[in-house]
């Protein structure tokens, strides 16, 4: 007989935003990377509007699992409790490893293509606190949650081009 499980949803998307804060990202820190993204195709662009973009993106589970898969394992690396030879590749942020990006583009996937381009390109450029999760010196390792604040994102910023874009063409409509 199968027993009956259910997660409560509110507790996973609380613990989430607890981790995230945890580990210094803020919903701000997003924002802007997210204003960093559309600012050039949208200049009357407000910084509430990415707000409100990231935290609607952090409402979704897909986004709660992959920020708490994430962050588990970074610490795990961080406290050296990884097996090895997994344990040297998250350590070291290892450029062949890449299951990072791969975890990153399930969030990034709910988004369709634009999603893509705005992760590439994020992830290539580090503007933010993309550069602070990415320095090697300060013994903190974020080799997961730097592609999933990149991924959150690029998700906000794809969410406010589509939006802008079914605006325009109702306004077209008229
Ligand atoms: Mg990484």
């Amino acid at each position: 007989m199968q027993m009956a499980y259910s997660l409560n949803s509110e507790a996973v998307a609380k613990a989430t935003h607890e981790w995230l804060a945890k580990r210094g990202v803020k919903r701000e820190d997003m924002a802007e990377l997210v204003f960093f993204l559309q600012k050039d195709y949208y200049p009357d662009l407000k910084m509430e509007e990415c707000l409100a973009s990231v935290d609607k993106v952090l409402e979704k589970r897909e986004v709660h699992n992959a920020v708490l898969t994430g962050i588990q394992l970074d610490l795990l690396a961080e406290e050296g409790k990884l097996l090895p030879p997994l344990q040297e590749m998250v350590y070291n942020d290892e450029g062949l490893y890449g299951i990072d990006e791969v975890m990153a583009l399930s969030i990034v996937n709910v988004y369709g293509s634009i999603g893509f381009t705005n992760y590439g390109y994020i992830d290539k450029l580090k503007p933010g606190i993309l550069k602070k999760l990415n320095d090697k010196h300060d013994g903190e390792i974020h080799t997961f949650l730097d592609d999933i604040v990149g991924a959150i994102a690029a998700s906000a910023a794809s969410r406010i081009a589509h939006r802008k874009q079914a605006k325009a063409e109702e306004q077209q409509k008229v």
